[in-house]
């Protein structure tokens, strides 16, 4: 029997949880003819997500949990997830029911005969949000796809199922500055594209304010394009053909007409836009230096505090089950 891992990345999902539980649980009803493994994941929640967690496997032992020892991101909630499946196939969605668990059975369809690796989401319209967001969105896109040589698709959620093979490869990508969107177009494999409306979140609100996605997307163009580095020099081989033109210029003019170079406000503009340059291509490298630093230290992507999982419960000398606790 082949089994299905579902990662749920949970980040104060209090609201939400029971009501996911719900519909997954109808959903693997149905689904008979496989075995389901559900692994949530908190991400250092503050509200009572995790002990909501605790009761639901205690309820049921296809639920599994791992908590992180404070929020490490929904990027590594989806790591640690995919590190403990166990699954032949494993599906990643979020707990707030935007990803409705009804995809599950068709997404299955298309992977199980290995026609194709991954079966994913895509948002083909943009309904429902705002203009000034849409706009960003799209620009997004667009920049980072004429940047980097990685295809990242435009509206594709990571609501997805995806195989082994596919699974293992993200699994040993292990950098630390983690951009999912980047890192499924990366390894490759043949992805199916499932239509997909937005829907409103079913409670509790998003984790995503306006600058939080706007760093997110400069993570995104750093982690997935080094051009911005080849700007800089670029522009400093420009700046270097404009200042030699300048100089003999200035020069000739200076021996035929003995004309005095003047006017300080324009040497001002001159010397403020080349010290901006510089500045910039200066944040430019520093942006990628810090990032290798980062990568350099080779921390952990995330920690655990607790879990379920009876092995390292074992290792940590745990011994009691966590409905005990
Ligand atoms: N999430 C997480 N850690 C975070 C932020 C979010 O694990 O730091 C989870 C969250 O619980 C949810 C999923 O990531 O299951 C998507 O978050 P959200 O619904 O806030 O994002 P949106 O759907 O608005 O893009
Ligand atoms: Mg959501």
């Amino acid at each position: 029997m082949e089994k299905i891992s579902v990662i749920v990345p949970c980040y104060n999902e209090q609201e939400v949880l029971n009501l996911y539980y719900k519909e997954m649980n109808s959903i693997m009803e149905q689904m008979k003819e496989v075995e389901f493994e559900l692994i949530f994941v908190d991400d250092g929640s503050t509200d009572e997500t995790l002990s909501t967690l605790r009761e639901l496997f205690e309820k049921d032992n296809r639920c599994h949990y791992y908590s992180f020892s404070r929020n490490f991101g929904k990027e590594a909630a989806l790591y640690a997830g995919m590190k403990e499946a166990q699954g032949d196939y494993v599906v990643v969605m979020d707990a707030d029911l935007q990803d409705p668990p009804s995809y599950i059975p068709k997404m299955y369809e298309e992977v199980k005969d290995g026609r194709y690796d991954c079966a994913a989401t895509r948002r083909m319209d943009r309904k429902g949000e705002k203009k000034i967001r849409s706009f960003f969105s799209a620009a997004f896109y667009k920049v980072i796809n004429k940047m980097s040589k990685t295809q990242i698709v435009e509206g594709a959620r990571d609501f997805r199922m995806m195989n082994r093979k596919m699974v293992d490869a993200l699994l040993e990508m292990g950098e630390y500055n983690r951009f999912s969107k980047g890192m499924f177009g990366w390894i490759g494999f043949r992805t199916k594209w499932m239509e997909y409306h937005n829907i409103e979140r079913a409670a509790g609100e998003t984790k995503w304010s306006f600058m939080k996605l706007v760093k997110y997307s400069v993570d995104g163009i750093l982690g997935f394009s080094t051009l911005p580095l080849s700007l800089a020099s670029y522009s400093g081989f420009l700046f270097c053909g404009f200042s030699f033109c300048m100089i003999c210029y200035l020069v000739i003019k200076n021996m035929i007409w003995h004309d005095p170079v003047a006017g300080w406000p324009s040497m001002m503009c001159v010397i403020f836009f080349i010290g901006g340059v510089q500045l910039l291509c200066m944040g430019i490298l520093g942006q990628y230096l810090a990032r290798t630093y980062v990568e350099v230290k080779d921390r952990p992507i995330f920690i655990l505090k607790e879990t379920s999982d009876s092995k390292k419960r074992r290792a940590w000398k745990e011994e009691s089950s966590p409905a005990l606790l």
